[in-house]
């Protein structure tokens, strides 16, 4: 797989997207104490602009969940860096990058509220691949729903190269 050329969202229509989502979920998340729960490291970049965009009041927490190995989903979620605690009294928006089969959004989900007590779970994700979907899995706001491409950058990897370009490509077959 090699980078391709075409940029499916470039870094202004990133940023006006963006500054879109901060208000509507300002609005839907009015009279909360929200926890900003960043899935590291493809949500980082998407985070960090949404948080500063919002007025809403955050504390962040980091999560790390691990389920692709190139451009594969393994379908198997693994946490190498989890938050401890109760949040039994917390509202949690979760920041994703991009769901795809759905497995790593529902994993976070089931251990927020089993393991952490959370009591509300909101998921933003920035792109969604809805036609990849093989567990049942909605995120409440969406930057972009996308047919079912390999993208790149603004956070996002192909064996943890390209998460520094500021711009969303799609990868395309080598040779
Ligand atoms: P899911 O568990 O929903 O299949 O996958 C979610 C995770 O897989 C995302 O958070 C992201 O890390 C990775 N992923 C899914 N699709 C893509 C993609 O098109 N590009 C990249 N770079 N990562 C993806
Ligand atoms: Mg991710």
């Amino acid at each position: 797989m090699k980078l391709s050329k075409t940029i499916l969202f470039d870094r202004e229509a990133i940023a006006s997207r963006i500054e879109d989502l901060a208000k509507t979920i300002d609005s839907d998340l009015a009279g909360t104490s929200p926890i900003a729960l960043i899935a590291l490291k493809g949500a980082m970049p998407m985070a960090m602009d949404l948080i500063r965009a919002m007025n809403t009041p955050f504390t962040v927490e980091l999560i790390r969940a691990k389920s692709y190995e190139g451009t594969h989903s393994t379908g198997k979620v693994a946490f190498p860096i989890v938050p401890e605690g109760d949040w039994s009294d917390k509202t949690v928006l979760l920041i994703e990058d991009i769901i795809d089969t759905g497995h790593t959004a529902t994993a976070i989900s089931e251990y927020l509220r089993n393991d952490l007590n959370a009591q509300d779970i909101r998921i933003v994700s920035f792109l969604d691949k809805p036609s990849r979907r093989e567990v049942e899995c909605e995120a409440n706001w969406v930057g972009f729903s996308i047919k079912d491409v390999f993208v790149v950058g603004y956070g996002m990897d192909y064996n943890e190269a390209y998460r520094d370009l500021p711009d969303i490509h799609t990868m395309e077959p080598s040779g």
